[in-house]
C-alpha cells in the first residue's frame, strides 16, 4: 500500500461513520466510507486516533498516565480486537452499520465496534482547562439544556445520578433524539447509535464510567471524577455535534 493511500485510511478511519454520525468527526465527510468497506481482508480497517492534546492536558482532572494507558492501551486493543474481529467478517464493515445492527453481530465485533467508536468520540469531547475556568456549554445547546432540564445545575445534577447509578462498567451519555435531549446510560462498549439501546439518538455528551477511565487517579470515586470531568468538557465539539441535526 502506498503512504498516500495509507494517509488516506488513517485519516479515513475516524470520519468512517456516516449515517447519523457522519459529522461527529469533523467536517470531512463520508465519501471514502465506499473505500474502507472494500478493503481487502488482509488490510487493516481500524487505526487509533491521535489525540488532539498531550496526555498530561488535562491534569489535574485527569491524570497524564490514565490518559496514556487508557488512549494507546485500553482503545489501542479495542481498535486491534476490532480488526481481528472483522477478519472473517464479509458483510460491510463500516462502524456505523456495524454500530447500527450491533445485536446481529457477534460478541467481539459489538463490544470493540463500540469501544472504537466510544472512545473517539469521548476523547474529542475532552478539552484542557489548565486556568480552571468555569466550563458551561455554549449558547444553543445551553439554551436547550436549560429548556429541557430547568437549569444547567439540574442538568448535572440529573447526569451525575444516572452516571453513579449504572452498575458495573459502561457510558453515560446525553443524546439527542426526535429533537428532544435526554440522558442515557449503556453498558459495556454499547452505545445509543446500536439498535437493541434502550434508547437511541445521537450522542452529544459521552462519560466513559469504567473504572478504568478512572481508578489510578481516582481509585473506587467515581463521584469525584464525574465532578471534574464537567471542567474538561470540550462544548465547542457539543454544541458542534448538537447543532448538526
Ligand atoms: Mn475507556
Amino acid at each position: 500500500m502506498s503512504d498516500n493511500r495509507r494517509d488516506f485510511i488513517k485519516k479515513s478511519t475516524l470520519i468512517g461513520l456516516s449515517g447519523l454520525v457522519s459529522t461527529l468527526f469533523g467536517n470531512e465527510k463520508l465519501s471514502h466510507l465506499e473505500s474502507l468497506s472494500k478493503l481487502s481482508d488482509s488490510e487493516i480497517l481500524f487505526y487509533l486516533p491521535k489525540l488532539p492534546y498531550s496526555y498530561d492536558a488535562l491534569e489535574p482532572y485527569i491524570d497524564k498516565q490514565t490518559m496514556e494507558v487508557h488512549h494507546s492501551k485500553h482503545h489501542q486493543t479495542y481498535v486491534d480486537k476490532l480488526n481481528k474481529a472483522l477478519e472473517n467478517y464479509n458483510e460491510d464493515k463500516s462502524l456505523n452499520l456495524l454500530l447500527k445492527k450491533a445485536s446481529d453481530l457477534n460478541t467481539a465485533i459489538r463490544n470493540n465496534a463500540g469501544g472504537h467508536f466510544n472512545h473517539s468520540l469521548f476523547w474529542q469531547l475532552l478539552s484542557p482547562n489548565p486556568n480552571g475556568e468555569k466550563s458551561i456549554p455554549l449558547t444553543k445547546l445551553n439554551e436547550a439544556i436549560n429548556n429541557q432540564f430547568k437549569s444547567f445545575d439540574n442538568f448535572k445534577k440529573e447526569f451525575t445520578e444516572i452516571a453513579l447509578k449504572t452498575f458495573g462498567s459502561g457510558w453515560c451519555w446525553l443524546i439527542l433524539q426526535e429533537g428532544k435531549l435526554k440522558i442515557t446510560s449503556t453498558p459495556n462498549q454499547d452505545n445509543p447509535l446500536m439498535n437493541m439501546a434502550s434508547e437511541n439518538g445521537k450522542p452529544i455528551l459521552a462519560l466513559d464510567i469504567w473504572e478504568h477511565a478512572y481508578y489510578l487517579k481516582y481509585q473506587n470515586k467515581r463521584a469525584d471524577y464525574i465532578t471534574n470531568w464537567w471542567n474538561i468538557i470540550n462544548w465547542k465539539k457539543a454544541e458542534e455535534l448538537f447543532l448538526d441535526k
